[in-house]
């Protein structure tokens, strides 16, 4: 029996996909430098894969075809050597549309195994960002905006050979720089792009995180029901109809909160969430009628609460909204819950206010939803000047 490697990606859907394929695809050729045979594969071949919703590939080799025949019999591996997150917001777990629940970004990985981030934050924000794991594991950050590259109309900013660099860094059992190298010439043809390559393998250094260190949360989960649970023919329970909210200090009801699907949330298929200011908001309802997700909850008094349950990031009320700064989207990686603004606004509305100050404080960082046009154009030179120097 030979060594089977396996490696993750997990990406943002539709934005980041051809990253992705093309990270999984260098990795077998790499590995093909030496001989050893491989695959790579999409997890969603049969599943939903829309805009922002969490998603991955997978690379699998092995130093032999058997082992890797043997490696292959499964629906997708149970643990990987390597996983690689290319948007940072996806370091708080991964709910794709096509399963349950929320899985951690570090579930996957074996004991000792590297989970590999490009970020701009440091590691320390990041392992808060993970949920806690049993067991010790290595994180590498490779600096970094969440990449489009490969995205038809984006340009290259060599995160796909960056993070080549690094796996051969931090598994040189499966392939060496040398190989790395050799496969980015055959594939791109692009010496930038082979330096590049060389400059995230000299600088990678990694950081133990430990089972005491990341969220320690339980991630949100549902057990799905049993065949024999089932009864015969299909019946789909239907959403009950929403209530009335209630006020936390006053507990005068009114307004209107729609009850909405019990198990399935979005908490981590936005990378972005809209930070309300309600002493300037005028209900207009604008917001409540253009959100596509219908997240915002009707408070007693009339103002509009998005719900981060609901919320998948897109936007639209930002850009709906008539009052400047009324509504902001703020990078997700500044929350730390799901809690809803308007409760805590109600509780103590000066701190409220202090709190939409320090959220919306250079809010320009862009996320994978970016916040003009040509802002992403603008950001790959100084990404190009990173992955070529280091
Ligand atoms: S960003 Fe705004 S419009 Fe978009 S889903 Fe969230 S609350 Fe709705
Ligand atoms: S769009 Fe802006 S001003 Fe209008 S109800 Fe929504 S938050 Fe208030």
């Amino acid at each position: 029996m030979g060594r089977l490697f396996a490696i993750e990606i997990i990406y943002r859907g539709i934005f980041q996909k051809t990253l992705a394929r093309n990270i999984s695809r260098a990795i077998v050729l790499a590995a093909h430098k030496e001989g050893k045979p491989g695959i790579s594969f999409g997890r969603y071949g049969d599943s939903p894969e829309r805009n922002g919703i969490p998603a991955k590939s997978f690379a699998i080799v092995a130093t032999d075809d058997v082992t890797l025949e043997e490696g292959m019999a499964k629906y997708e591996p149970k643990d990987v050597d390597i996983t690689i997150c290319v948007d940072d917001t996806l370091a708080k777990g991964v709910e794709s549309w096509a399963w349950y629940g929320l899985q951690p970004v570090n579930k996957l990985l074996k004991p000792g195994g590297t989970l590999i981030v490009t970020s701009r934050l440091e590691a320390d924000p990041i392992i808060a960002m993970c949920h806690r794991k049993e067991t010790p594991y290595e994180m590498a950050i490779l600096k970094a905006i969440p990449s489009f590259s490969g995205l038809w109309v984006y340009k290259d900013d060599h995160t796909d050979v960056r993070i080549l660099g690094a796996i051969a860094k931090i598994l040189p059992d499966l392939f060496s720089l040398k190989s790395v190298q050799a496969a980015i010439t055959d594939e791109w043809h692009d010496a930038v792009k082979v330096t590049s390559a060389a400059r995230a393998y000299e600088k990678l250094t990694t950081v133990t995180v430990k089972p005491t260190q990341g969220n320690p949360e339980v991630p949100f989960k549902f057990d799905l029901p049993k065949w024999h649970e089932m009864g015969e023919g299909i019946v789909i329970p239907s959403i009950p109809a929403g209530h009335k909210m209630e006020d936390p200090g006053t507990h005068a009801t009114g307004g209107y909160k729609p009850d909405r699907n019990p198990t399935f949330k979005k908490f981590s298929t936005r990378t972005m969430r809209p930070v309300v200011d309600f002493d300037t908001c005028i209900k207009c309802t604008l917001c409540w009628l253009q959100c596509p997700d219908s997240c915002f909850d009707v408070t007693p008094e009339g103002l509009y609460d998005a719900n981060m349950e609901a919320c998948c990031g897109c936007g639209v009320c930002e850009a709906v909204c008539p009052v400047p700064n009324c509504v902001t989207m703020v990078n997700e990686s500044s929350f730390h819950d799901n809690a809803s603004q308007w409760v805590a606004w109600r509780k103590d509305k000066t701190n409220y206010k202090g709190w939409v100050q320090e959220k919306i404080k250079g809010h320009g960082e862009r996320s994978h939803g970016f916040r003009y046009l040509g802002q992403y154009e603008e950001q790959v030179p100084e990404m190009l000047d990173i992955a070529t120097k280091g």
